[in-house]
């Protein structure tokens, strides 16, 4: 696997060597790797020639300090995990490889995208996101990229970041990896003890029980079922749970059968912020 800091060696190795005009896939991650970011390095192989992957802890999309200060950066076992899933070139810029002094913050238009859900609970966040996916595309220059459902609000604000700057690169999605007990798998589970993590399959049960509840019974009806089951769990406090219409993240009162949907939950558990969700339809 080649490893670089810099966008001009990337290039160098990505295209003007050995790949020459071949077929980009593209994962952007902020590393602690696990099998969630593997899948995707995964599915890139199989649909592209070359698969890059970067590792950047972009401090631009946290709005809270000590979550930047303890996010985990295990760089050298993550260099194994990418060597082992057969990437090809691992990118590792410097914040000021991603900002140049004088580089001009772009004037990206999220509308409600920012404010809403995982957005309103993290002021700035989709701001600081769409900026360095941009700058990574810039860097990379993909013709396919890589993202996770896991982070649902997340893959529509870099739909609309291609889709406004008319970027060609296509954005694939892809599902949730989960630990056996049914925990989405993520960066920040190490920070659950031990007892927790286990324990911490308990949003995954009532998300599959809202999806067969959803189409039988009133939207209301079957959220509140899911939410009496999460609130008893101690430790748990639900940050929100909404079932939106996928598109545009607008609340739904009632799923049909042609109204496509999406359940969206974050649950605080012992100050860890667990994030999951499940297409109800469509
Ligand atoms: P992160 O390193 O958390 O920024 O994640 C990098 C990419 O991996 C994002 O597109 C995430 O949505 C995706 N991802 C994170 N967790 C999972 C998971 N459990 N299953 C699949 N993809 C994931």
């Amino acid at each position: 696997m080649f490893l670089t800091k810099t966008t001009k060696d990337l290039d160098t190795i990505i295209r003007n060597q050995s790949f020459g005009n071949q077929k980009i896939g593209f994962v952007a991650t902020m590393g602690a790797l696990h099998k969630g970011h593997i899948s995707l390095i995964e599915r890139s192989k199989r649909e592209n020639d070359t698969t890059v992957c970067s590792i950047f802890v972009n401090p631009k999309q946290f709005n809270d300090k000590n979550d930047l200060l303890n996010y985990p950066k295990p760089i050298e076992k993550d260099i194994i995990i990418l060597e082992e899933a057969g990437c090809d070139a691992l990118f590792l810029p410097d914040p000021e490889e991603i900002y140049p002094k004088d580089y001009k913050e772009l004037g990206i238009d999220l509308g409600t995208l920012e404010t809403i859900l995982e957005g309103a609970m993290r002021p700035g966040h989709f701001k600081g996101v769409a900026l360095v996916v941009k700058r990574l595309f810039e860097c990379v220059k993909p013709d396919k990229a890589y993202f996770g459902q896991k982070d649902f609000q997340q893959t529509l604000v870099v739909k609309q970041l291609v889709k406004q700057f008319n970027l060609p690169i296509d954005i694939i999605v892809n599902d949730i990896l989960r630990e056996d007990n049914g925990l989405a798998m993520s960066s920040r589970n190490v920070r659950l003890k031990e007892e927790h993590k286990l324990n911490a399959g308990f949003i995954y049960e009532p998300l599959l029980k809202l999806k067969s509840n959803a189409l039988q019974m009133s939207l209301p009806d079957a959220l509140n079922i899911a939410c009496d089951e999460i609130n008893k769990q101690e430790g748990a406090n639900i940050e929100y749970f909404e079932i939106v219409d996928p598109e545009n993240l607008k609340k739904l009162v009632s799923v049909s059968e042609n109204q496509k949907a999406v359940a969206l939950i974050v649950v605080n558990y012992y100050g860890v912020r667990l994030l999951d969700n499940i297409i109800i339809n469509g």
